[in-house]
C-alpha cells in the first residue's frame, strides 16, 4: 500500500469519526451502552437568567394548585372527575369542545414558536429541563463536585467517601422526587383531596397512596438515572421538533463562518474574529474558534454544537454560555455561539417571518380568535332537561303532565339563583319536585318537575307530541332556552 493510499484510509477514517453524531447519540456508546454525561456547570449571563425564571417557573409550580380563586383552585386537571381549572377558571365535562379548541391553539403556538425560535420552550421552560439542570444538577455539583471529579470517583471503588456522598445525594433526590409527587398529585385530584389524604393517613387512601409511591418512584429515576433520556428518546416533541424547524429559524447556532477552521489557541496568537479580521489573522489561516471543546463539556445532553443543528440540542444555552467565557479570555468577540439562523450565518439574511411563519400566524390568529370567543360565550350556568325516563303522560283535573328530570350546573365561583318557566306553550305551568331554586358554586343541583298543558291545547285521542320551550332565568335574565318533547294523551 502506498502513502497516498494509506493518507486517502486515514481521511476517510477522520471523516466517519467526524460524522459519527450523525449515527449515535452522543450519550450512547458504540455498543449500546449508555455513556453517563458528566456536564460542567455553565457561568455567564444566560445561566443567571435561566436561573432567575426558574425560581419563578418552581415556585408557581409548587403553590398554583393550593391557591384559590373565587373559591375554584387555581389550576386542576382532575381527569379522573373530568373536571378542570385554568387560572381559576373552571370548565366542566359540558365544556369538553372548549379543552379540544384550547389544546389545538396550544399546539398550534408550539408550531408556530418552534417555526421561528426552535426549541426555546425546551430550554427555558419545560419542567424536565427546570428541574434537572436547576435542582438535581445543581444538589450533584455541591454533593459530587465538578464533572471531572463525579467521574474520577465513579470509576474508583465504594469506599466511604463515594458511600457517603451516593447515600446523600440520592436521598436527597428521593425526597424531592417525593415532593414533586405530591405537587403533581394536587393537580390531578386536587389540593383538597390531597390535603384530606394527608390528615387521614394512608390507610384509608390505598388508591392515592399507591399513585403517590408510583409517581416518587418515576420523578426519580427520571432526574436519577433516565435525566437527558427523556429528552432524546421519551419527548414526543423532541421528535418532531425537526420538521418544524428551517434555516429561517433562530435558535442556538455556532458561527461556523468566523469560527472556521478551528485550531487550538496559541500566546499572543493574532486571530480575531472576522467581523474585524487582521492581516496576520488571514496569514494564520484560522477561525475564532480555539477548540477548547468549553462548549461540549458544559452540554447536558453530550452533544457538539459546532457539528449544527441536532436533534439532542435542548436549546439550553449553556455552551453559548461556555463559549463567551473563552472568547472574553482570549479577547475575541463574544457570539461566537448565539442566537442566530443558519442563513443569518451563511448569507447574513435574517428574515424570520417567512410564508410558512405568515401561514402558522394565520392559523393560529384565527384560533385565538376562536377559543377566546368560545370563552366569553359560556354561560355559567348549563342546564340539562330531560323526560323522566320511564314515563309518558298523566291526565289531570289540569290537562296533560309530562315528568322531566333538570340537571343544573353552576360553572361559576359564586351561588346563583335559578328559576325554569314554560316560555312556550305560554299556557303551560311547570312545577318543580324538589329541585333547588340556588345552585351553589361549582356544585350540581338535580332534580324533576312536571309541566302541565291544558286540554285544549294537549287535546286527548290523538296522540302526538308538543314541542315545548322552557327558559332557564337567573337574576331576572334567559340564561338558556331548552326545546324539548311533552307527550300527549
Ligand atoms: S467553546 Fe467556543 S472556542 Fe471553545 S470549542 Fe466551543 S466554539 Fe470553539
Ligand atoms: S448544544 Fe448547547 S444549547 Fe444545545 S443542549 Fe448542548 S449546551 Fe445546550
Amino acid at each position: 500500500m502506498s502513502l497516498l493510499d494509506l493518507d486517502v484510509i486515514q481521511d476517510e477514517e477522520r471523516s466517519i469519526a467526524d460524522d459519527a453524531f450523525r449515527a449515535q447519540l452522543a450519550s450512547v456508546a458504540p455498543d449500546g451502552r449508555r455513556k453517563w454525561i458528566y456536564a460542567k456547570q455553565p457561568r455567564g449571563t444566560f445561566y443567571r437568567w435561566r436561573t432567575t425564571l426558574s425560581v419563578f417557573l418552581l415556585a408557581f409550580l409548587a403553590f398554583a394548585p393550593f391557591v384559590t380563586v373565587g373559591g375554584q383552585q387555581f389550576l386542576l386537571f382532575d381527569i379522573l372527575d373530568r373536571k378542570f381549572v385554568l387560572f381559576g377558571y373552571p370548565l366542566w365535562p359540558e365544556d369538553f369542545y372548549l379543552v379540544v379548541v384550547l389544546f389545538l391553539t396550544g399546539l398550534v403556538s408550539i408550531v408556530l414558536f418552534t417555526a421561528v425560535l426552535g426549541r426555546i420552550w425546551c430550554g427555558w421552560l419545560c419542567p424536565q429541563t427546570v428541574f434537572m439542570e436547576m435542582v438535581f444538577r445543581k444538589i450533584e455539583w455541591w454533593i459530587d463536585g465538578p464533572p471531572g471529579t463525579q467521574h474520577t470517583r465513579h470509576r474508583g471503588p465504594w469506599n466511604f467517601d463515594r458511600l457517603w456522598r451516593f447515600a446523600t445525594k440520592q436521598s436527597i433526590f428521593f425526597a424531592i422526587s417525593f415532593a414533586i409527587a405530591n405537587i403533581f398529585l394536587a393537580y390531578v385530584v386536587s389540593s383538597d383531596t390531597l390535603r384530606g389524604y394527608i390528615e387521614e393517613g394512608p390507610a384509608g387512601h390505598a388508591a392515592l397512596f399507591l399513585s403517590l409511591v408510583t409517581f416518587t418512584i418515576v420523578f426519580y429515576l427520571v432526574f436519577a438515572r433516565f435525566r437527558e433520556q427523556a429528552c432524546l428518546v421519551a419527548c414526543p416533541y423532541g421528535r418532531f421538533m425537526s420538521a418544524l424547524v428551517d434555516d429561517n429559524t433562530v435558535t442556538i447556532t455556532y458561527d461556523t463562518k468566523r469560527g472556521e477552521p478551528r485550531g487550538k489557541w496559541r500566546k499572543n496568537d493574532p486571530r480575531s474574529a472576522v467581523i474585524d479580521r487582521q492581516p496576520s489573522a488571514v496569514a494564520a489561516d484560522l477561525g475564532d474558534c480555539i477548540d477548547c471543546h468549553q462548549c461540549v463539556v458544559v452540554c447536558p445532553t453530550g452533544i457538539d454544537i459546532r457539528n449544527g443543528i441536532q436533534l439532542e440540542c435542548v436549546a439550553c444555552t449553556a455552551c453559548i454560555d461556555a463559549c463567551d467565557e473563552v472568547m472574553e479570555k482570549v479577547k475575541l468577540p463574544k457570539g461566537l455561539i448565539r442566537y442566530t439562523s443558519a442563513n443569518a450565518i451563511q448569507s447574513g439574511l435574517k428574515k424570520w417571518f417567512t410564508p410558512r411563519v405568515k401561514g402558522y400566524s394565520a392559523i393560529w390568529g384565527g384560533l385565538v380568535v376562536i377559543t377566546s370567543t368560545l370563552f366569553i360565550a359560556r354561560s355559567d350556568l348549563a342546564v340539562n332537561i330531560l323526560r323522566s325516563p320511564g314515563t309518558t303522560w298523566t291526565v289531570t283535573a289540569n290537562g296533560s303532565a309530562n315528568f322531566y328530570d333538570a340537571e343544573i350546573i353552576n360553572k361559576s365561583g359564586s351561588d346563583l339563583p335559578i328559576v325554569l318557566n314554560v316560555e312556550h306553550p305560554s299556557k303551560a305551568t311547570l312545577t318543580t319536585l324538589g329541585l333547588a331554586t340556588y345552585v351553589k358554586a361549582g356544585e350540581i343541583a338535580k332534580g324533576r318537575f312536571i309541566v302541565t298543558i291544558p286540554a285544549s291545547i294537549a287535546g286527548t285521542g290523538t296522540q302526538h307530541n308538543i314541542d315545548i320551550t322552557i327558559d332557564a332565568v337567573s337574576n331576572g335574565k334567559v340564561i338558556k332556552q331548552i326545546r324539548t318533547e311533552f307527550l300527549t294523551p
